[in-house]
């Protein structure tokens, strides 16, 4: 049997009247945090439960964007990417003694009693796997990553997407020969996290904090984003451009741990990402280790460094959402341009202009999204705001009359009205690069 092409265009729909999400008048009743009830409204995201949601065609154009972003980034000092399990076998944690430790494991047991964690994180599975890879000095150092669904049974699950059940976070290991070396990886992975906020549009309100490090080294860093919807309290030195959390404030003589300064204000935050010089805390159980020149046996130095892209996406809702909806830094908005068609049945001259400029849009390789649907135009641009597309461009049979079309930012609400030229040459500024 032949099948017919139905779809010659590769490329994924962008036309409004092709999508089967549609925006909700209303949030569920039961989620309290702005970014969920933004981003279920706007239909980007759907909730199946506390914690657990399911990204839909724009929310996930969002999210694999800020995944782009950071795989680009940690492309950037040699991180090689790999995919592993969430179904992990209960003898690895057993061997950090975390199975027992660890209060927000999910533990499942199958038909035939064999048990499994369902993983919070990798150290258990990566360093077995690392293992097998290293046996001289000359083996080291290198680091791998991965984007990967994490479980973690959350007890406070009314952030939104800030604080999953089930989240994908991009974690990271690297194995180092010995302290100086993973120490100066580390502090090169301050500079690639620091680039990796910037890019995804949050980078002003982003502090780089030291917490506390627990018994293995005196600080580990969290990247901490100022924003009234966090659960956590930073204290920010501006002429640094850094911050210390709660916990430690105090060992640190409540001033700056670079320039002493104690005028310092305090802000709540979200912790966007962060990163921990683990040493040999999972090297030692283990036995990873590694011939030295000498032929002795010496413990593989590790760190990690993790970000959730849910939790950075819901921070990006949070720092920049407003009263009439969602509003996208252009570098992950889920396209560049929204062209909302003011068209009439019986009147084709509207049509025909939109699909000119939709076809000439995108062959320059700018992203979308074509309202093509007939619905008022109060309705359209309610919508338009909710959606958040940096740039709106209406085509109606007034602006065909003008010879010119409206176009609005959305971050400034500002509405223009601009010739054919410079209409290009402003959707050409917003597109991704
Ligand atoms: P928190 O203190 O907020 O619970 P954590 O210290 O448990 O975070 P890590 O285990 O170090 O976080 O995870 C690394 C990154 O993963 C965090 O910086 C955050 O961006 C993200 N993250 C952690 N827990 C969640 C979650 N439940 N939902 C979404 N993202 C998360
Ligand atoms: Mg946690």
């Amino acid at each position: 049997m032949i099948f017919k092409v139905i779809y010659k265009d590769k490329k994924p729909i962008m036309r409004q009247s092709q999508l089967f999400t549609r925006t909700k008048k209303e949030a569920p009743s039961d989620e309290v945090a702005k970014n969920a009830k933004l981003l279920i409204r706007a239909g980007f995201v759907d909730k199946l439960q506390a914690g657990v949601y399911t990204y839909l065609p724009l929310g996930l154009r969002v999210l694999k964007k800020i995944e782009n972003i950071i795989r680009e980034e940690m492309n950037t000092v040699g991180g090689q990417e790999i995919l592993m399990p969430s179904l992990q076998p209960k003898e690895n944690w057993q061997t950090t003694g975390r199975w027992d430790t660890m209060d927000d494991l999910y533990k499942i047991t199958d038909t035939s009693g064999r048990e499994n964690a369902l993983g919070p994180t990798h150290e258990e599975i990566v360093v077995p796997l690392a293992k097998q890879f290293i046996s001289s000095y000359r083996d080291l150092p290198f680091s791998t990553y991965q984007f990967q669904n994490k479980f973690r049974m959350e007890l406070r699950a009314k952030s939104g997407i800030l604080r999953g059940r089930e989240f994908i976070m991009k974690d990271m290991y690297s194995f180092h020969r010995d302290e100086a070396d993973m120490v100066a990886f580390y502090e090169k992975m301050k500079a690639v996290y620091t680039r990796v906020f910037e890019r995804v549009g949050i980078g002003a309100t982003t502090f780089l904090t030291y917490a506390s490090g627990g018994s293995f080294s005196k600080y580990s860093h969290e990247f901490q984003t100022i924003t009234s919807a966090g659960e956590d309290f930073i204290y920010i030195c501006d002429k640094c451009h850094l911050a210390v959390n709660k916990e430690i404030i105090e060992d640190q003589g409540n001033a700056c741990p670079q320039c002493q300064s104690k005028d310092l204000r305090t802000e709540t935050s979200v912790e966007v990402g962060n990163i921990f010089e683990l040493k040999t805390k999972y090297s030692a159980p283990f036995n990873l280790s590694y011939k030295d020149e000498e032929g002795k046996d010496q413990t593989v130095v590790m760190g990690c460094y993790g970000i959730g892209l849910g939790r950075v996406l819901g921070t990006v809702v949070e720092v920049y959402g407003d009263d009439n909806g969602l509003v996208w830094p252009a570098e992950i908005a889920p396209f560049s341009v929204h062209l909302v068609e003011l068209g009439n049945k019986d009147d084709k001259t509207v049509r025909e202009e939109a699909q000119k400029l939709y076809d000439e849009l995108t062959r320059d390789g700018v992203e979308v999204l074509w309202d093509d649907r007939e619905l008022r135009p109060g309705e359209k641009f309610a919508e338009s705001d909710l959606i958040g597309i940096p740039l709106r461009v209406v085509v109606s049979a007034k602006t065909l009359a003008a010879g010119t079309f409206e176009i609005k930012n959305r971050a400034t609400g500002e509405v223009f009205m601009v010739e054919r030229a410079v209409l290009l040459e402003q959707c050409n500024q917003c597109k991704v690069k």
